[in-house]
C-alpha cells in the first residue's frame, strides 16, 4: 500500500531524517519506536503531505504523494477535534469533504464507541479518551485506506489506555484499513501491531524492523464482549 524510499529531512543544516525506506501492506498494523525528536512526527507530516521531504519518495498505492493532502488519514500528536462541532460533525467532517456522507454508520460507531448520547455534545464536555475515541472513528469514517496515528494514548491512564487498544484492534479488524503507529510505549507496540520499526538517534534512520511471529490476543469477539471503560 504504502512505500516510503530512502527518504531524508534536514531542516537548515540540521539532519532530522536519513534514508528511511519501510512499506505497509494492505491491512498492516506498524509501530514506529523512537527516542524523542527523532523525527516520527517529522516522518508522519511528510507521508500526509504538510511537510516535504529533502529527497526520496513516498508511493501510495503507485502514486508519488509527496506535496499532495487527502490521500491519508493522519491524527497529529496532539487533538484534531474541532472545538466549535459537535462529536457527530466532527466524525463526519473527512466524509463530508470527499462528499460522501453515511451519518447512520457514524451514529453506530459512535454508539459501539461507548458515546452513545453524546452525539451532540461539543469536545470541551468529553474526557481526554472520549475526544481520541471520537478522533478514530473520524480516521475510520475516512474514505482513505491509510491511518496515521502519533502517540494517540500518549496522555490517557492505563485504565482508559487498555480499554482504547482493544477497541482501536477491535475496529481496525473490522475495517480492514492499515494503521502506521507512533509510541514510546514498547508493551503496547508490542500489543498492538503486526511489525515494528525502531529509529535510531539523530539523524534518524532504520535501527531495526521486525514482524511479531506469534498471533496475540486479536480475537475481536473476544475482545467485544469483554466491559468497555467508559
Ligand atoms: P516526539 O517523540 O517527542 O514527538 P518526534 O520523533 O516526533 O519526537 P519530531 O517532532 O519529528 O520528533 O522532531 C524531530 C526534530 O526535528 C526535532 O529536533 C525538531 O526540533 C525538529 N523539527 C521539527 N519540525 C521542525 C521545523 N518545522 N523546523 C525546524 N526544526 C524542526
Ligand atoms: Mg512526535
Amino acid at each position: 500500500l504504502l512505500e516510503v524510499n530512502h527518504l531524508s529531512k534536514s531542516f537548515g543544516n540540521q539532519e532530522i531524517l536519513k534514508d528511511i525506506s519501510f512499506h505497509v501492506e494492505d491491512g498492516e498494523f506498524v509501530s514506529i519506536l523512537g527516542p524523542s525528536g527523532s523525527g516520527k512526527s517529522t516522518l508522519f507530516r511528510m507521508i500526509g503531505g504538510i511537510t516535504k521531504p529533502s529527497s526520496g519518495s513516498i508511493i501510495l498505492r503507485g502514486e508519488n504523494i509527496i506535496g499532495k493532502k487527502g490521500h491519508i488519514s493522519y491524527i497529529p500528536q496532539s487533538s484534531s477535534l474541532f472545538p466549535w462541532r459537535t462529536v457527530l460533525q466532527n466524525v463526519l467532517l473527512d466524509q463530508e469533504l470527499s462528499g460522501k456522507v453515511d451519518k447512520e454508520r457514524a451514529v453506530q460507531l459512535i454508539e459501539r464507541a461507548g458515546l452513545k448520547g453524546y452525539e451532540h455534545a461539543y469536545p470541551h464536555e468529553l474526557s481526554g479518551g472520549m475526544k481520541q475515541r471520537v478522533s478514530f472513528i473520524r480516521s475510520f469514517m475516512n474514505p482513505q485506506s491509510l491511518i496515521l496515528l502519533d502517540e494517540p494514548f500518549s496522555a490517557l491512564d492505563e485504565f482508559t489506555r487498555l480499554s482504547m487498544h482493544k477497541w482501536l484492534l477491535s475496529i481496525w479488524s473490522e475495517n480492514k484499513k492499515s494503521i502506521l503507529f507512533v509510541t514510546h510505549n514498547i508493551e503496547e507496540a508490542l500489543f498492538l501491531s503486526d511489525r515494528l520499526i525502531i529509529f535510531s538517534e539523530k539523524p534518524a534512520n532504520i535501527k531495526a524492523e521486525f514482524t511479531l511471529p506469534f498471533s496475540r490476543p486479536r480475537n475481536t469477539e473476544l475482545l467485544l464482549t469483554e466491559p468497555f471503560l467508559q
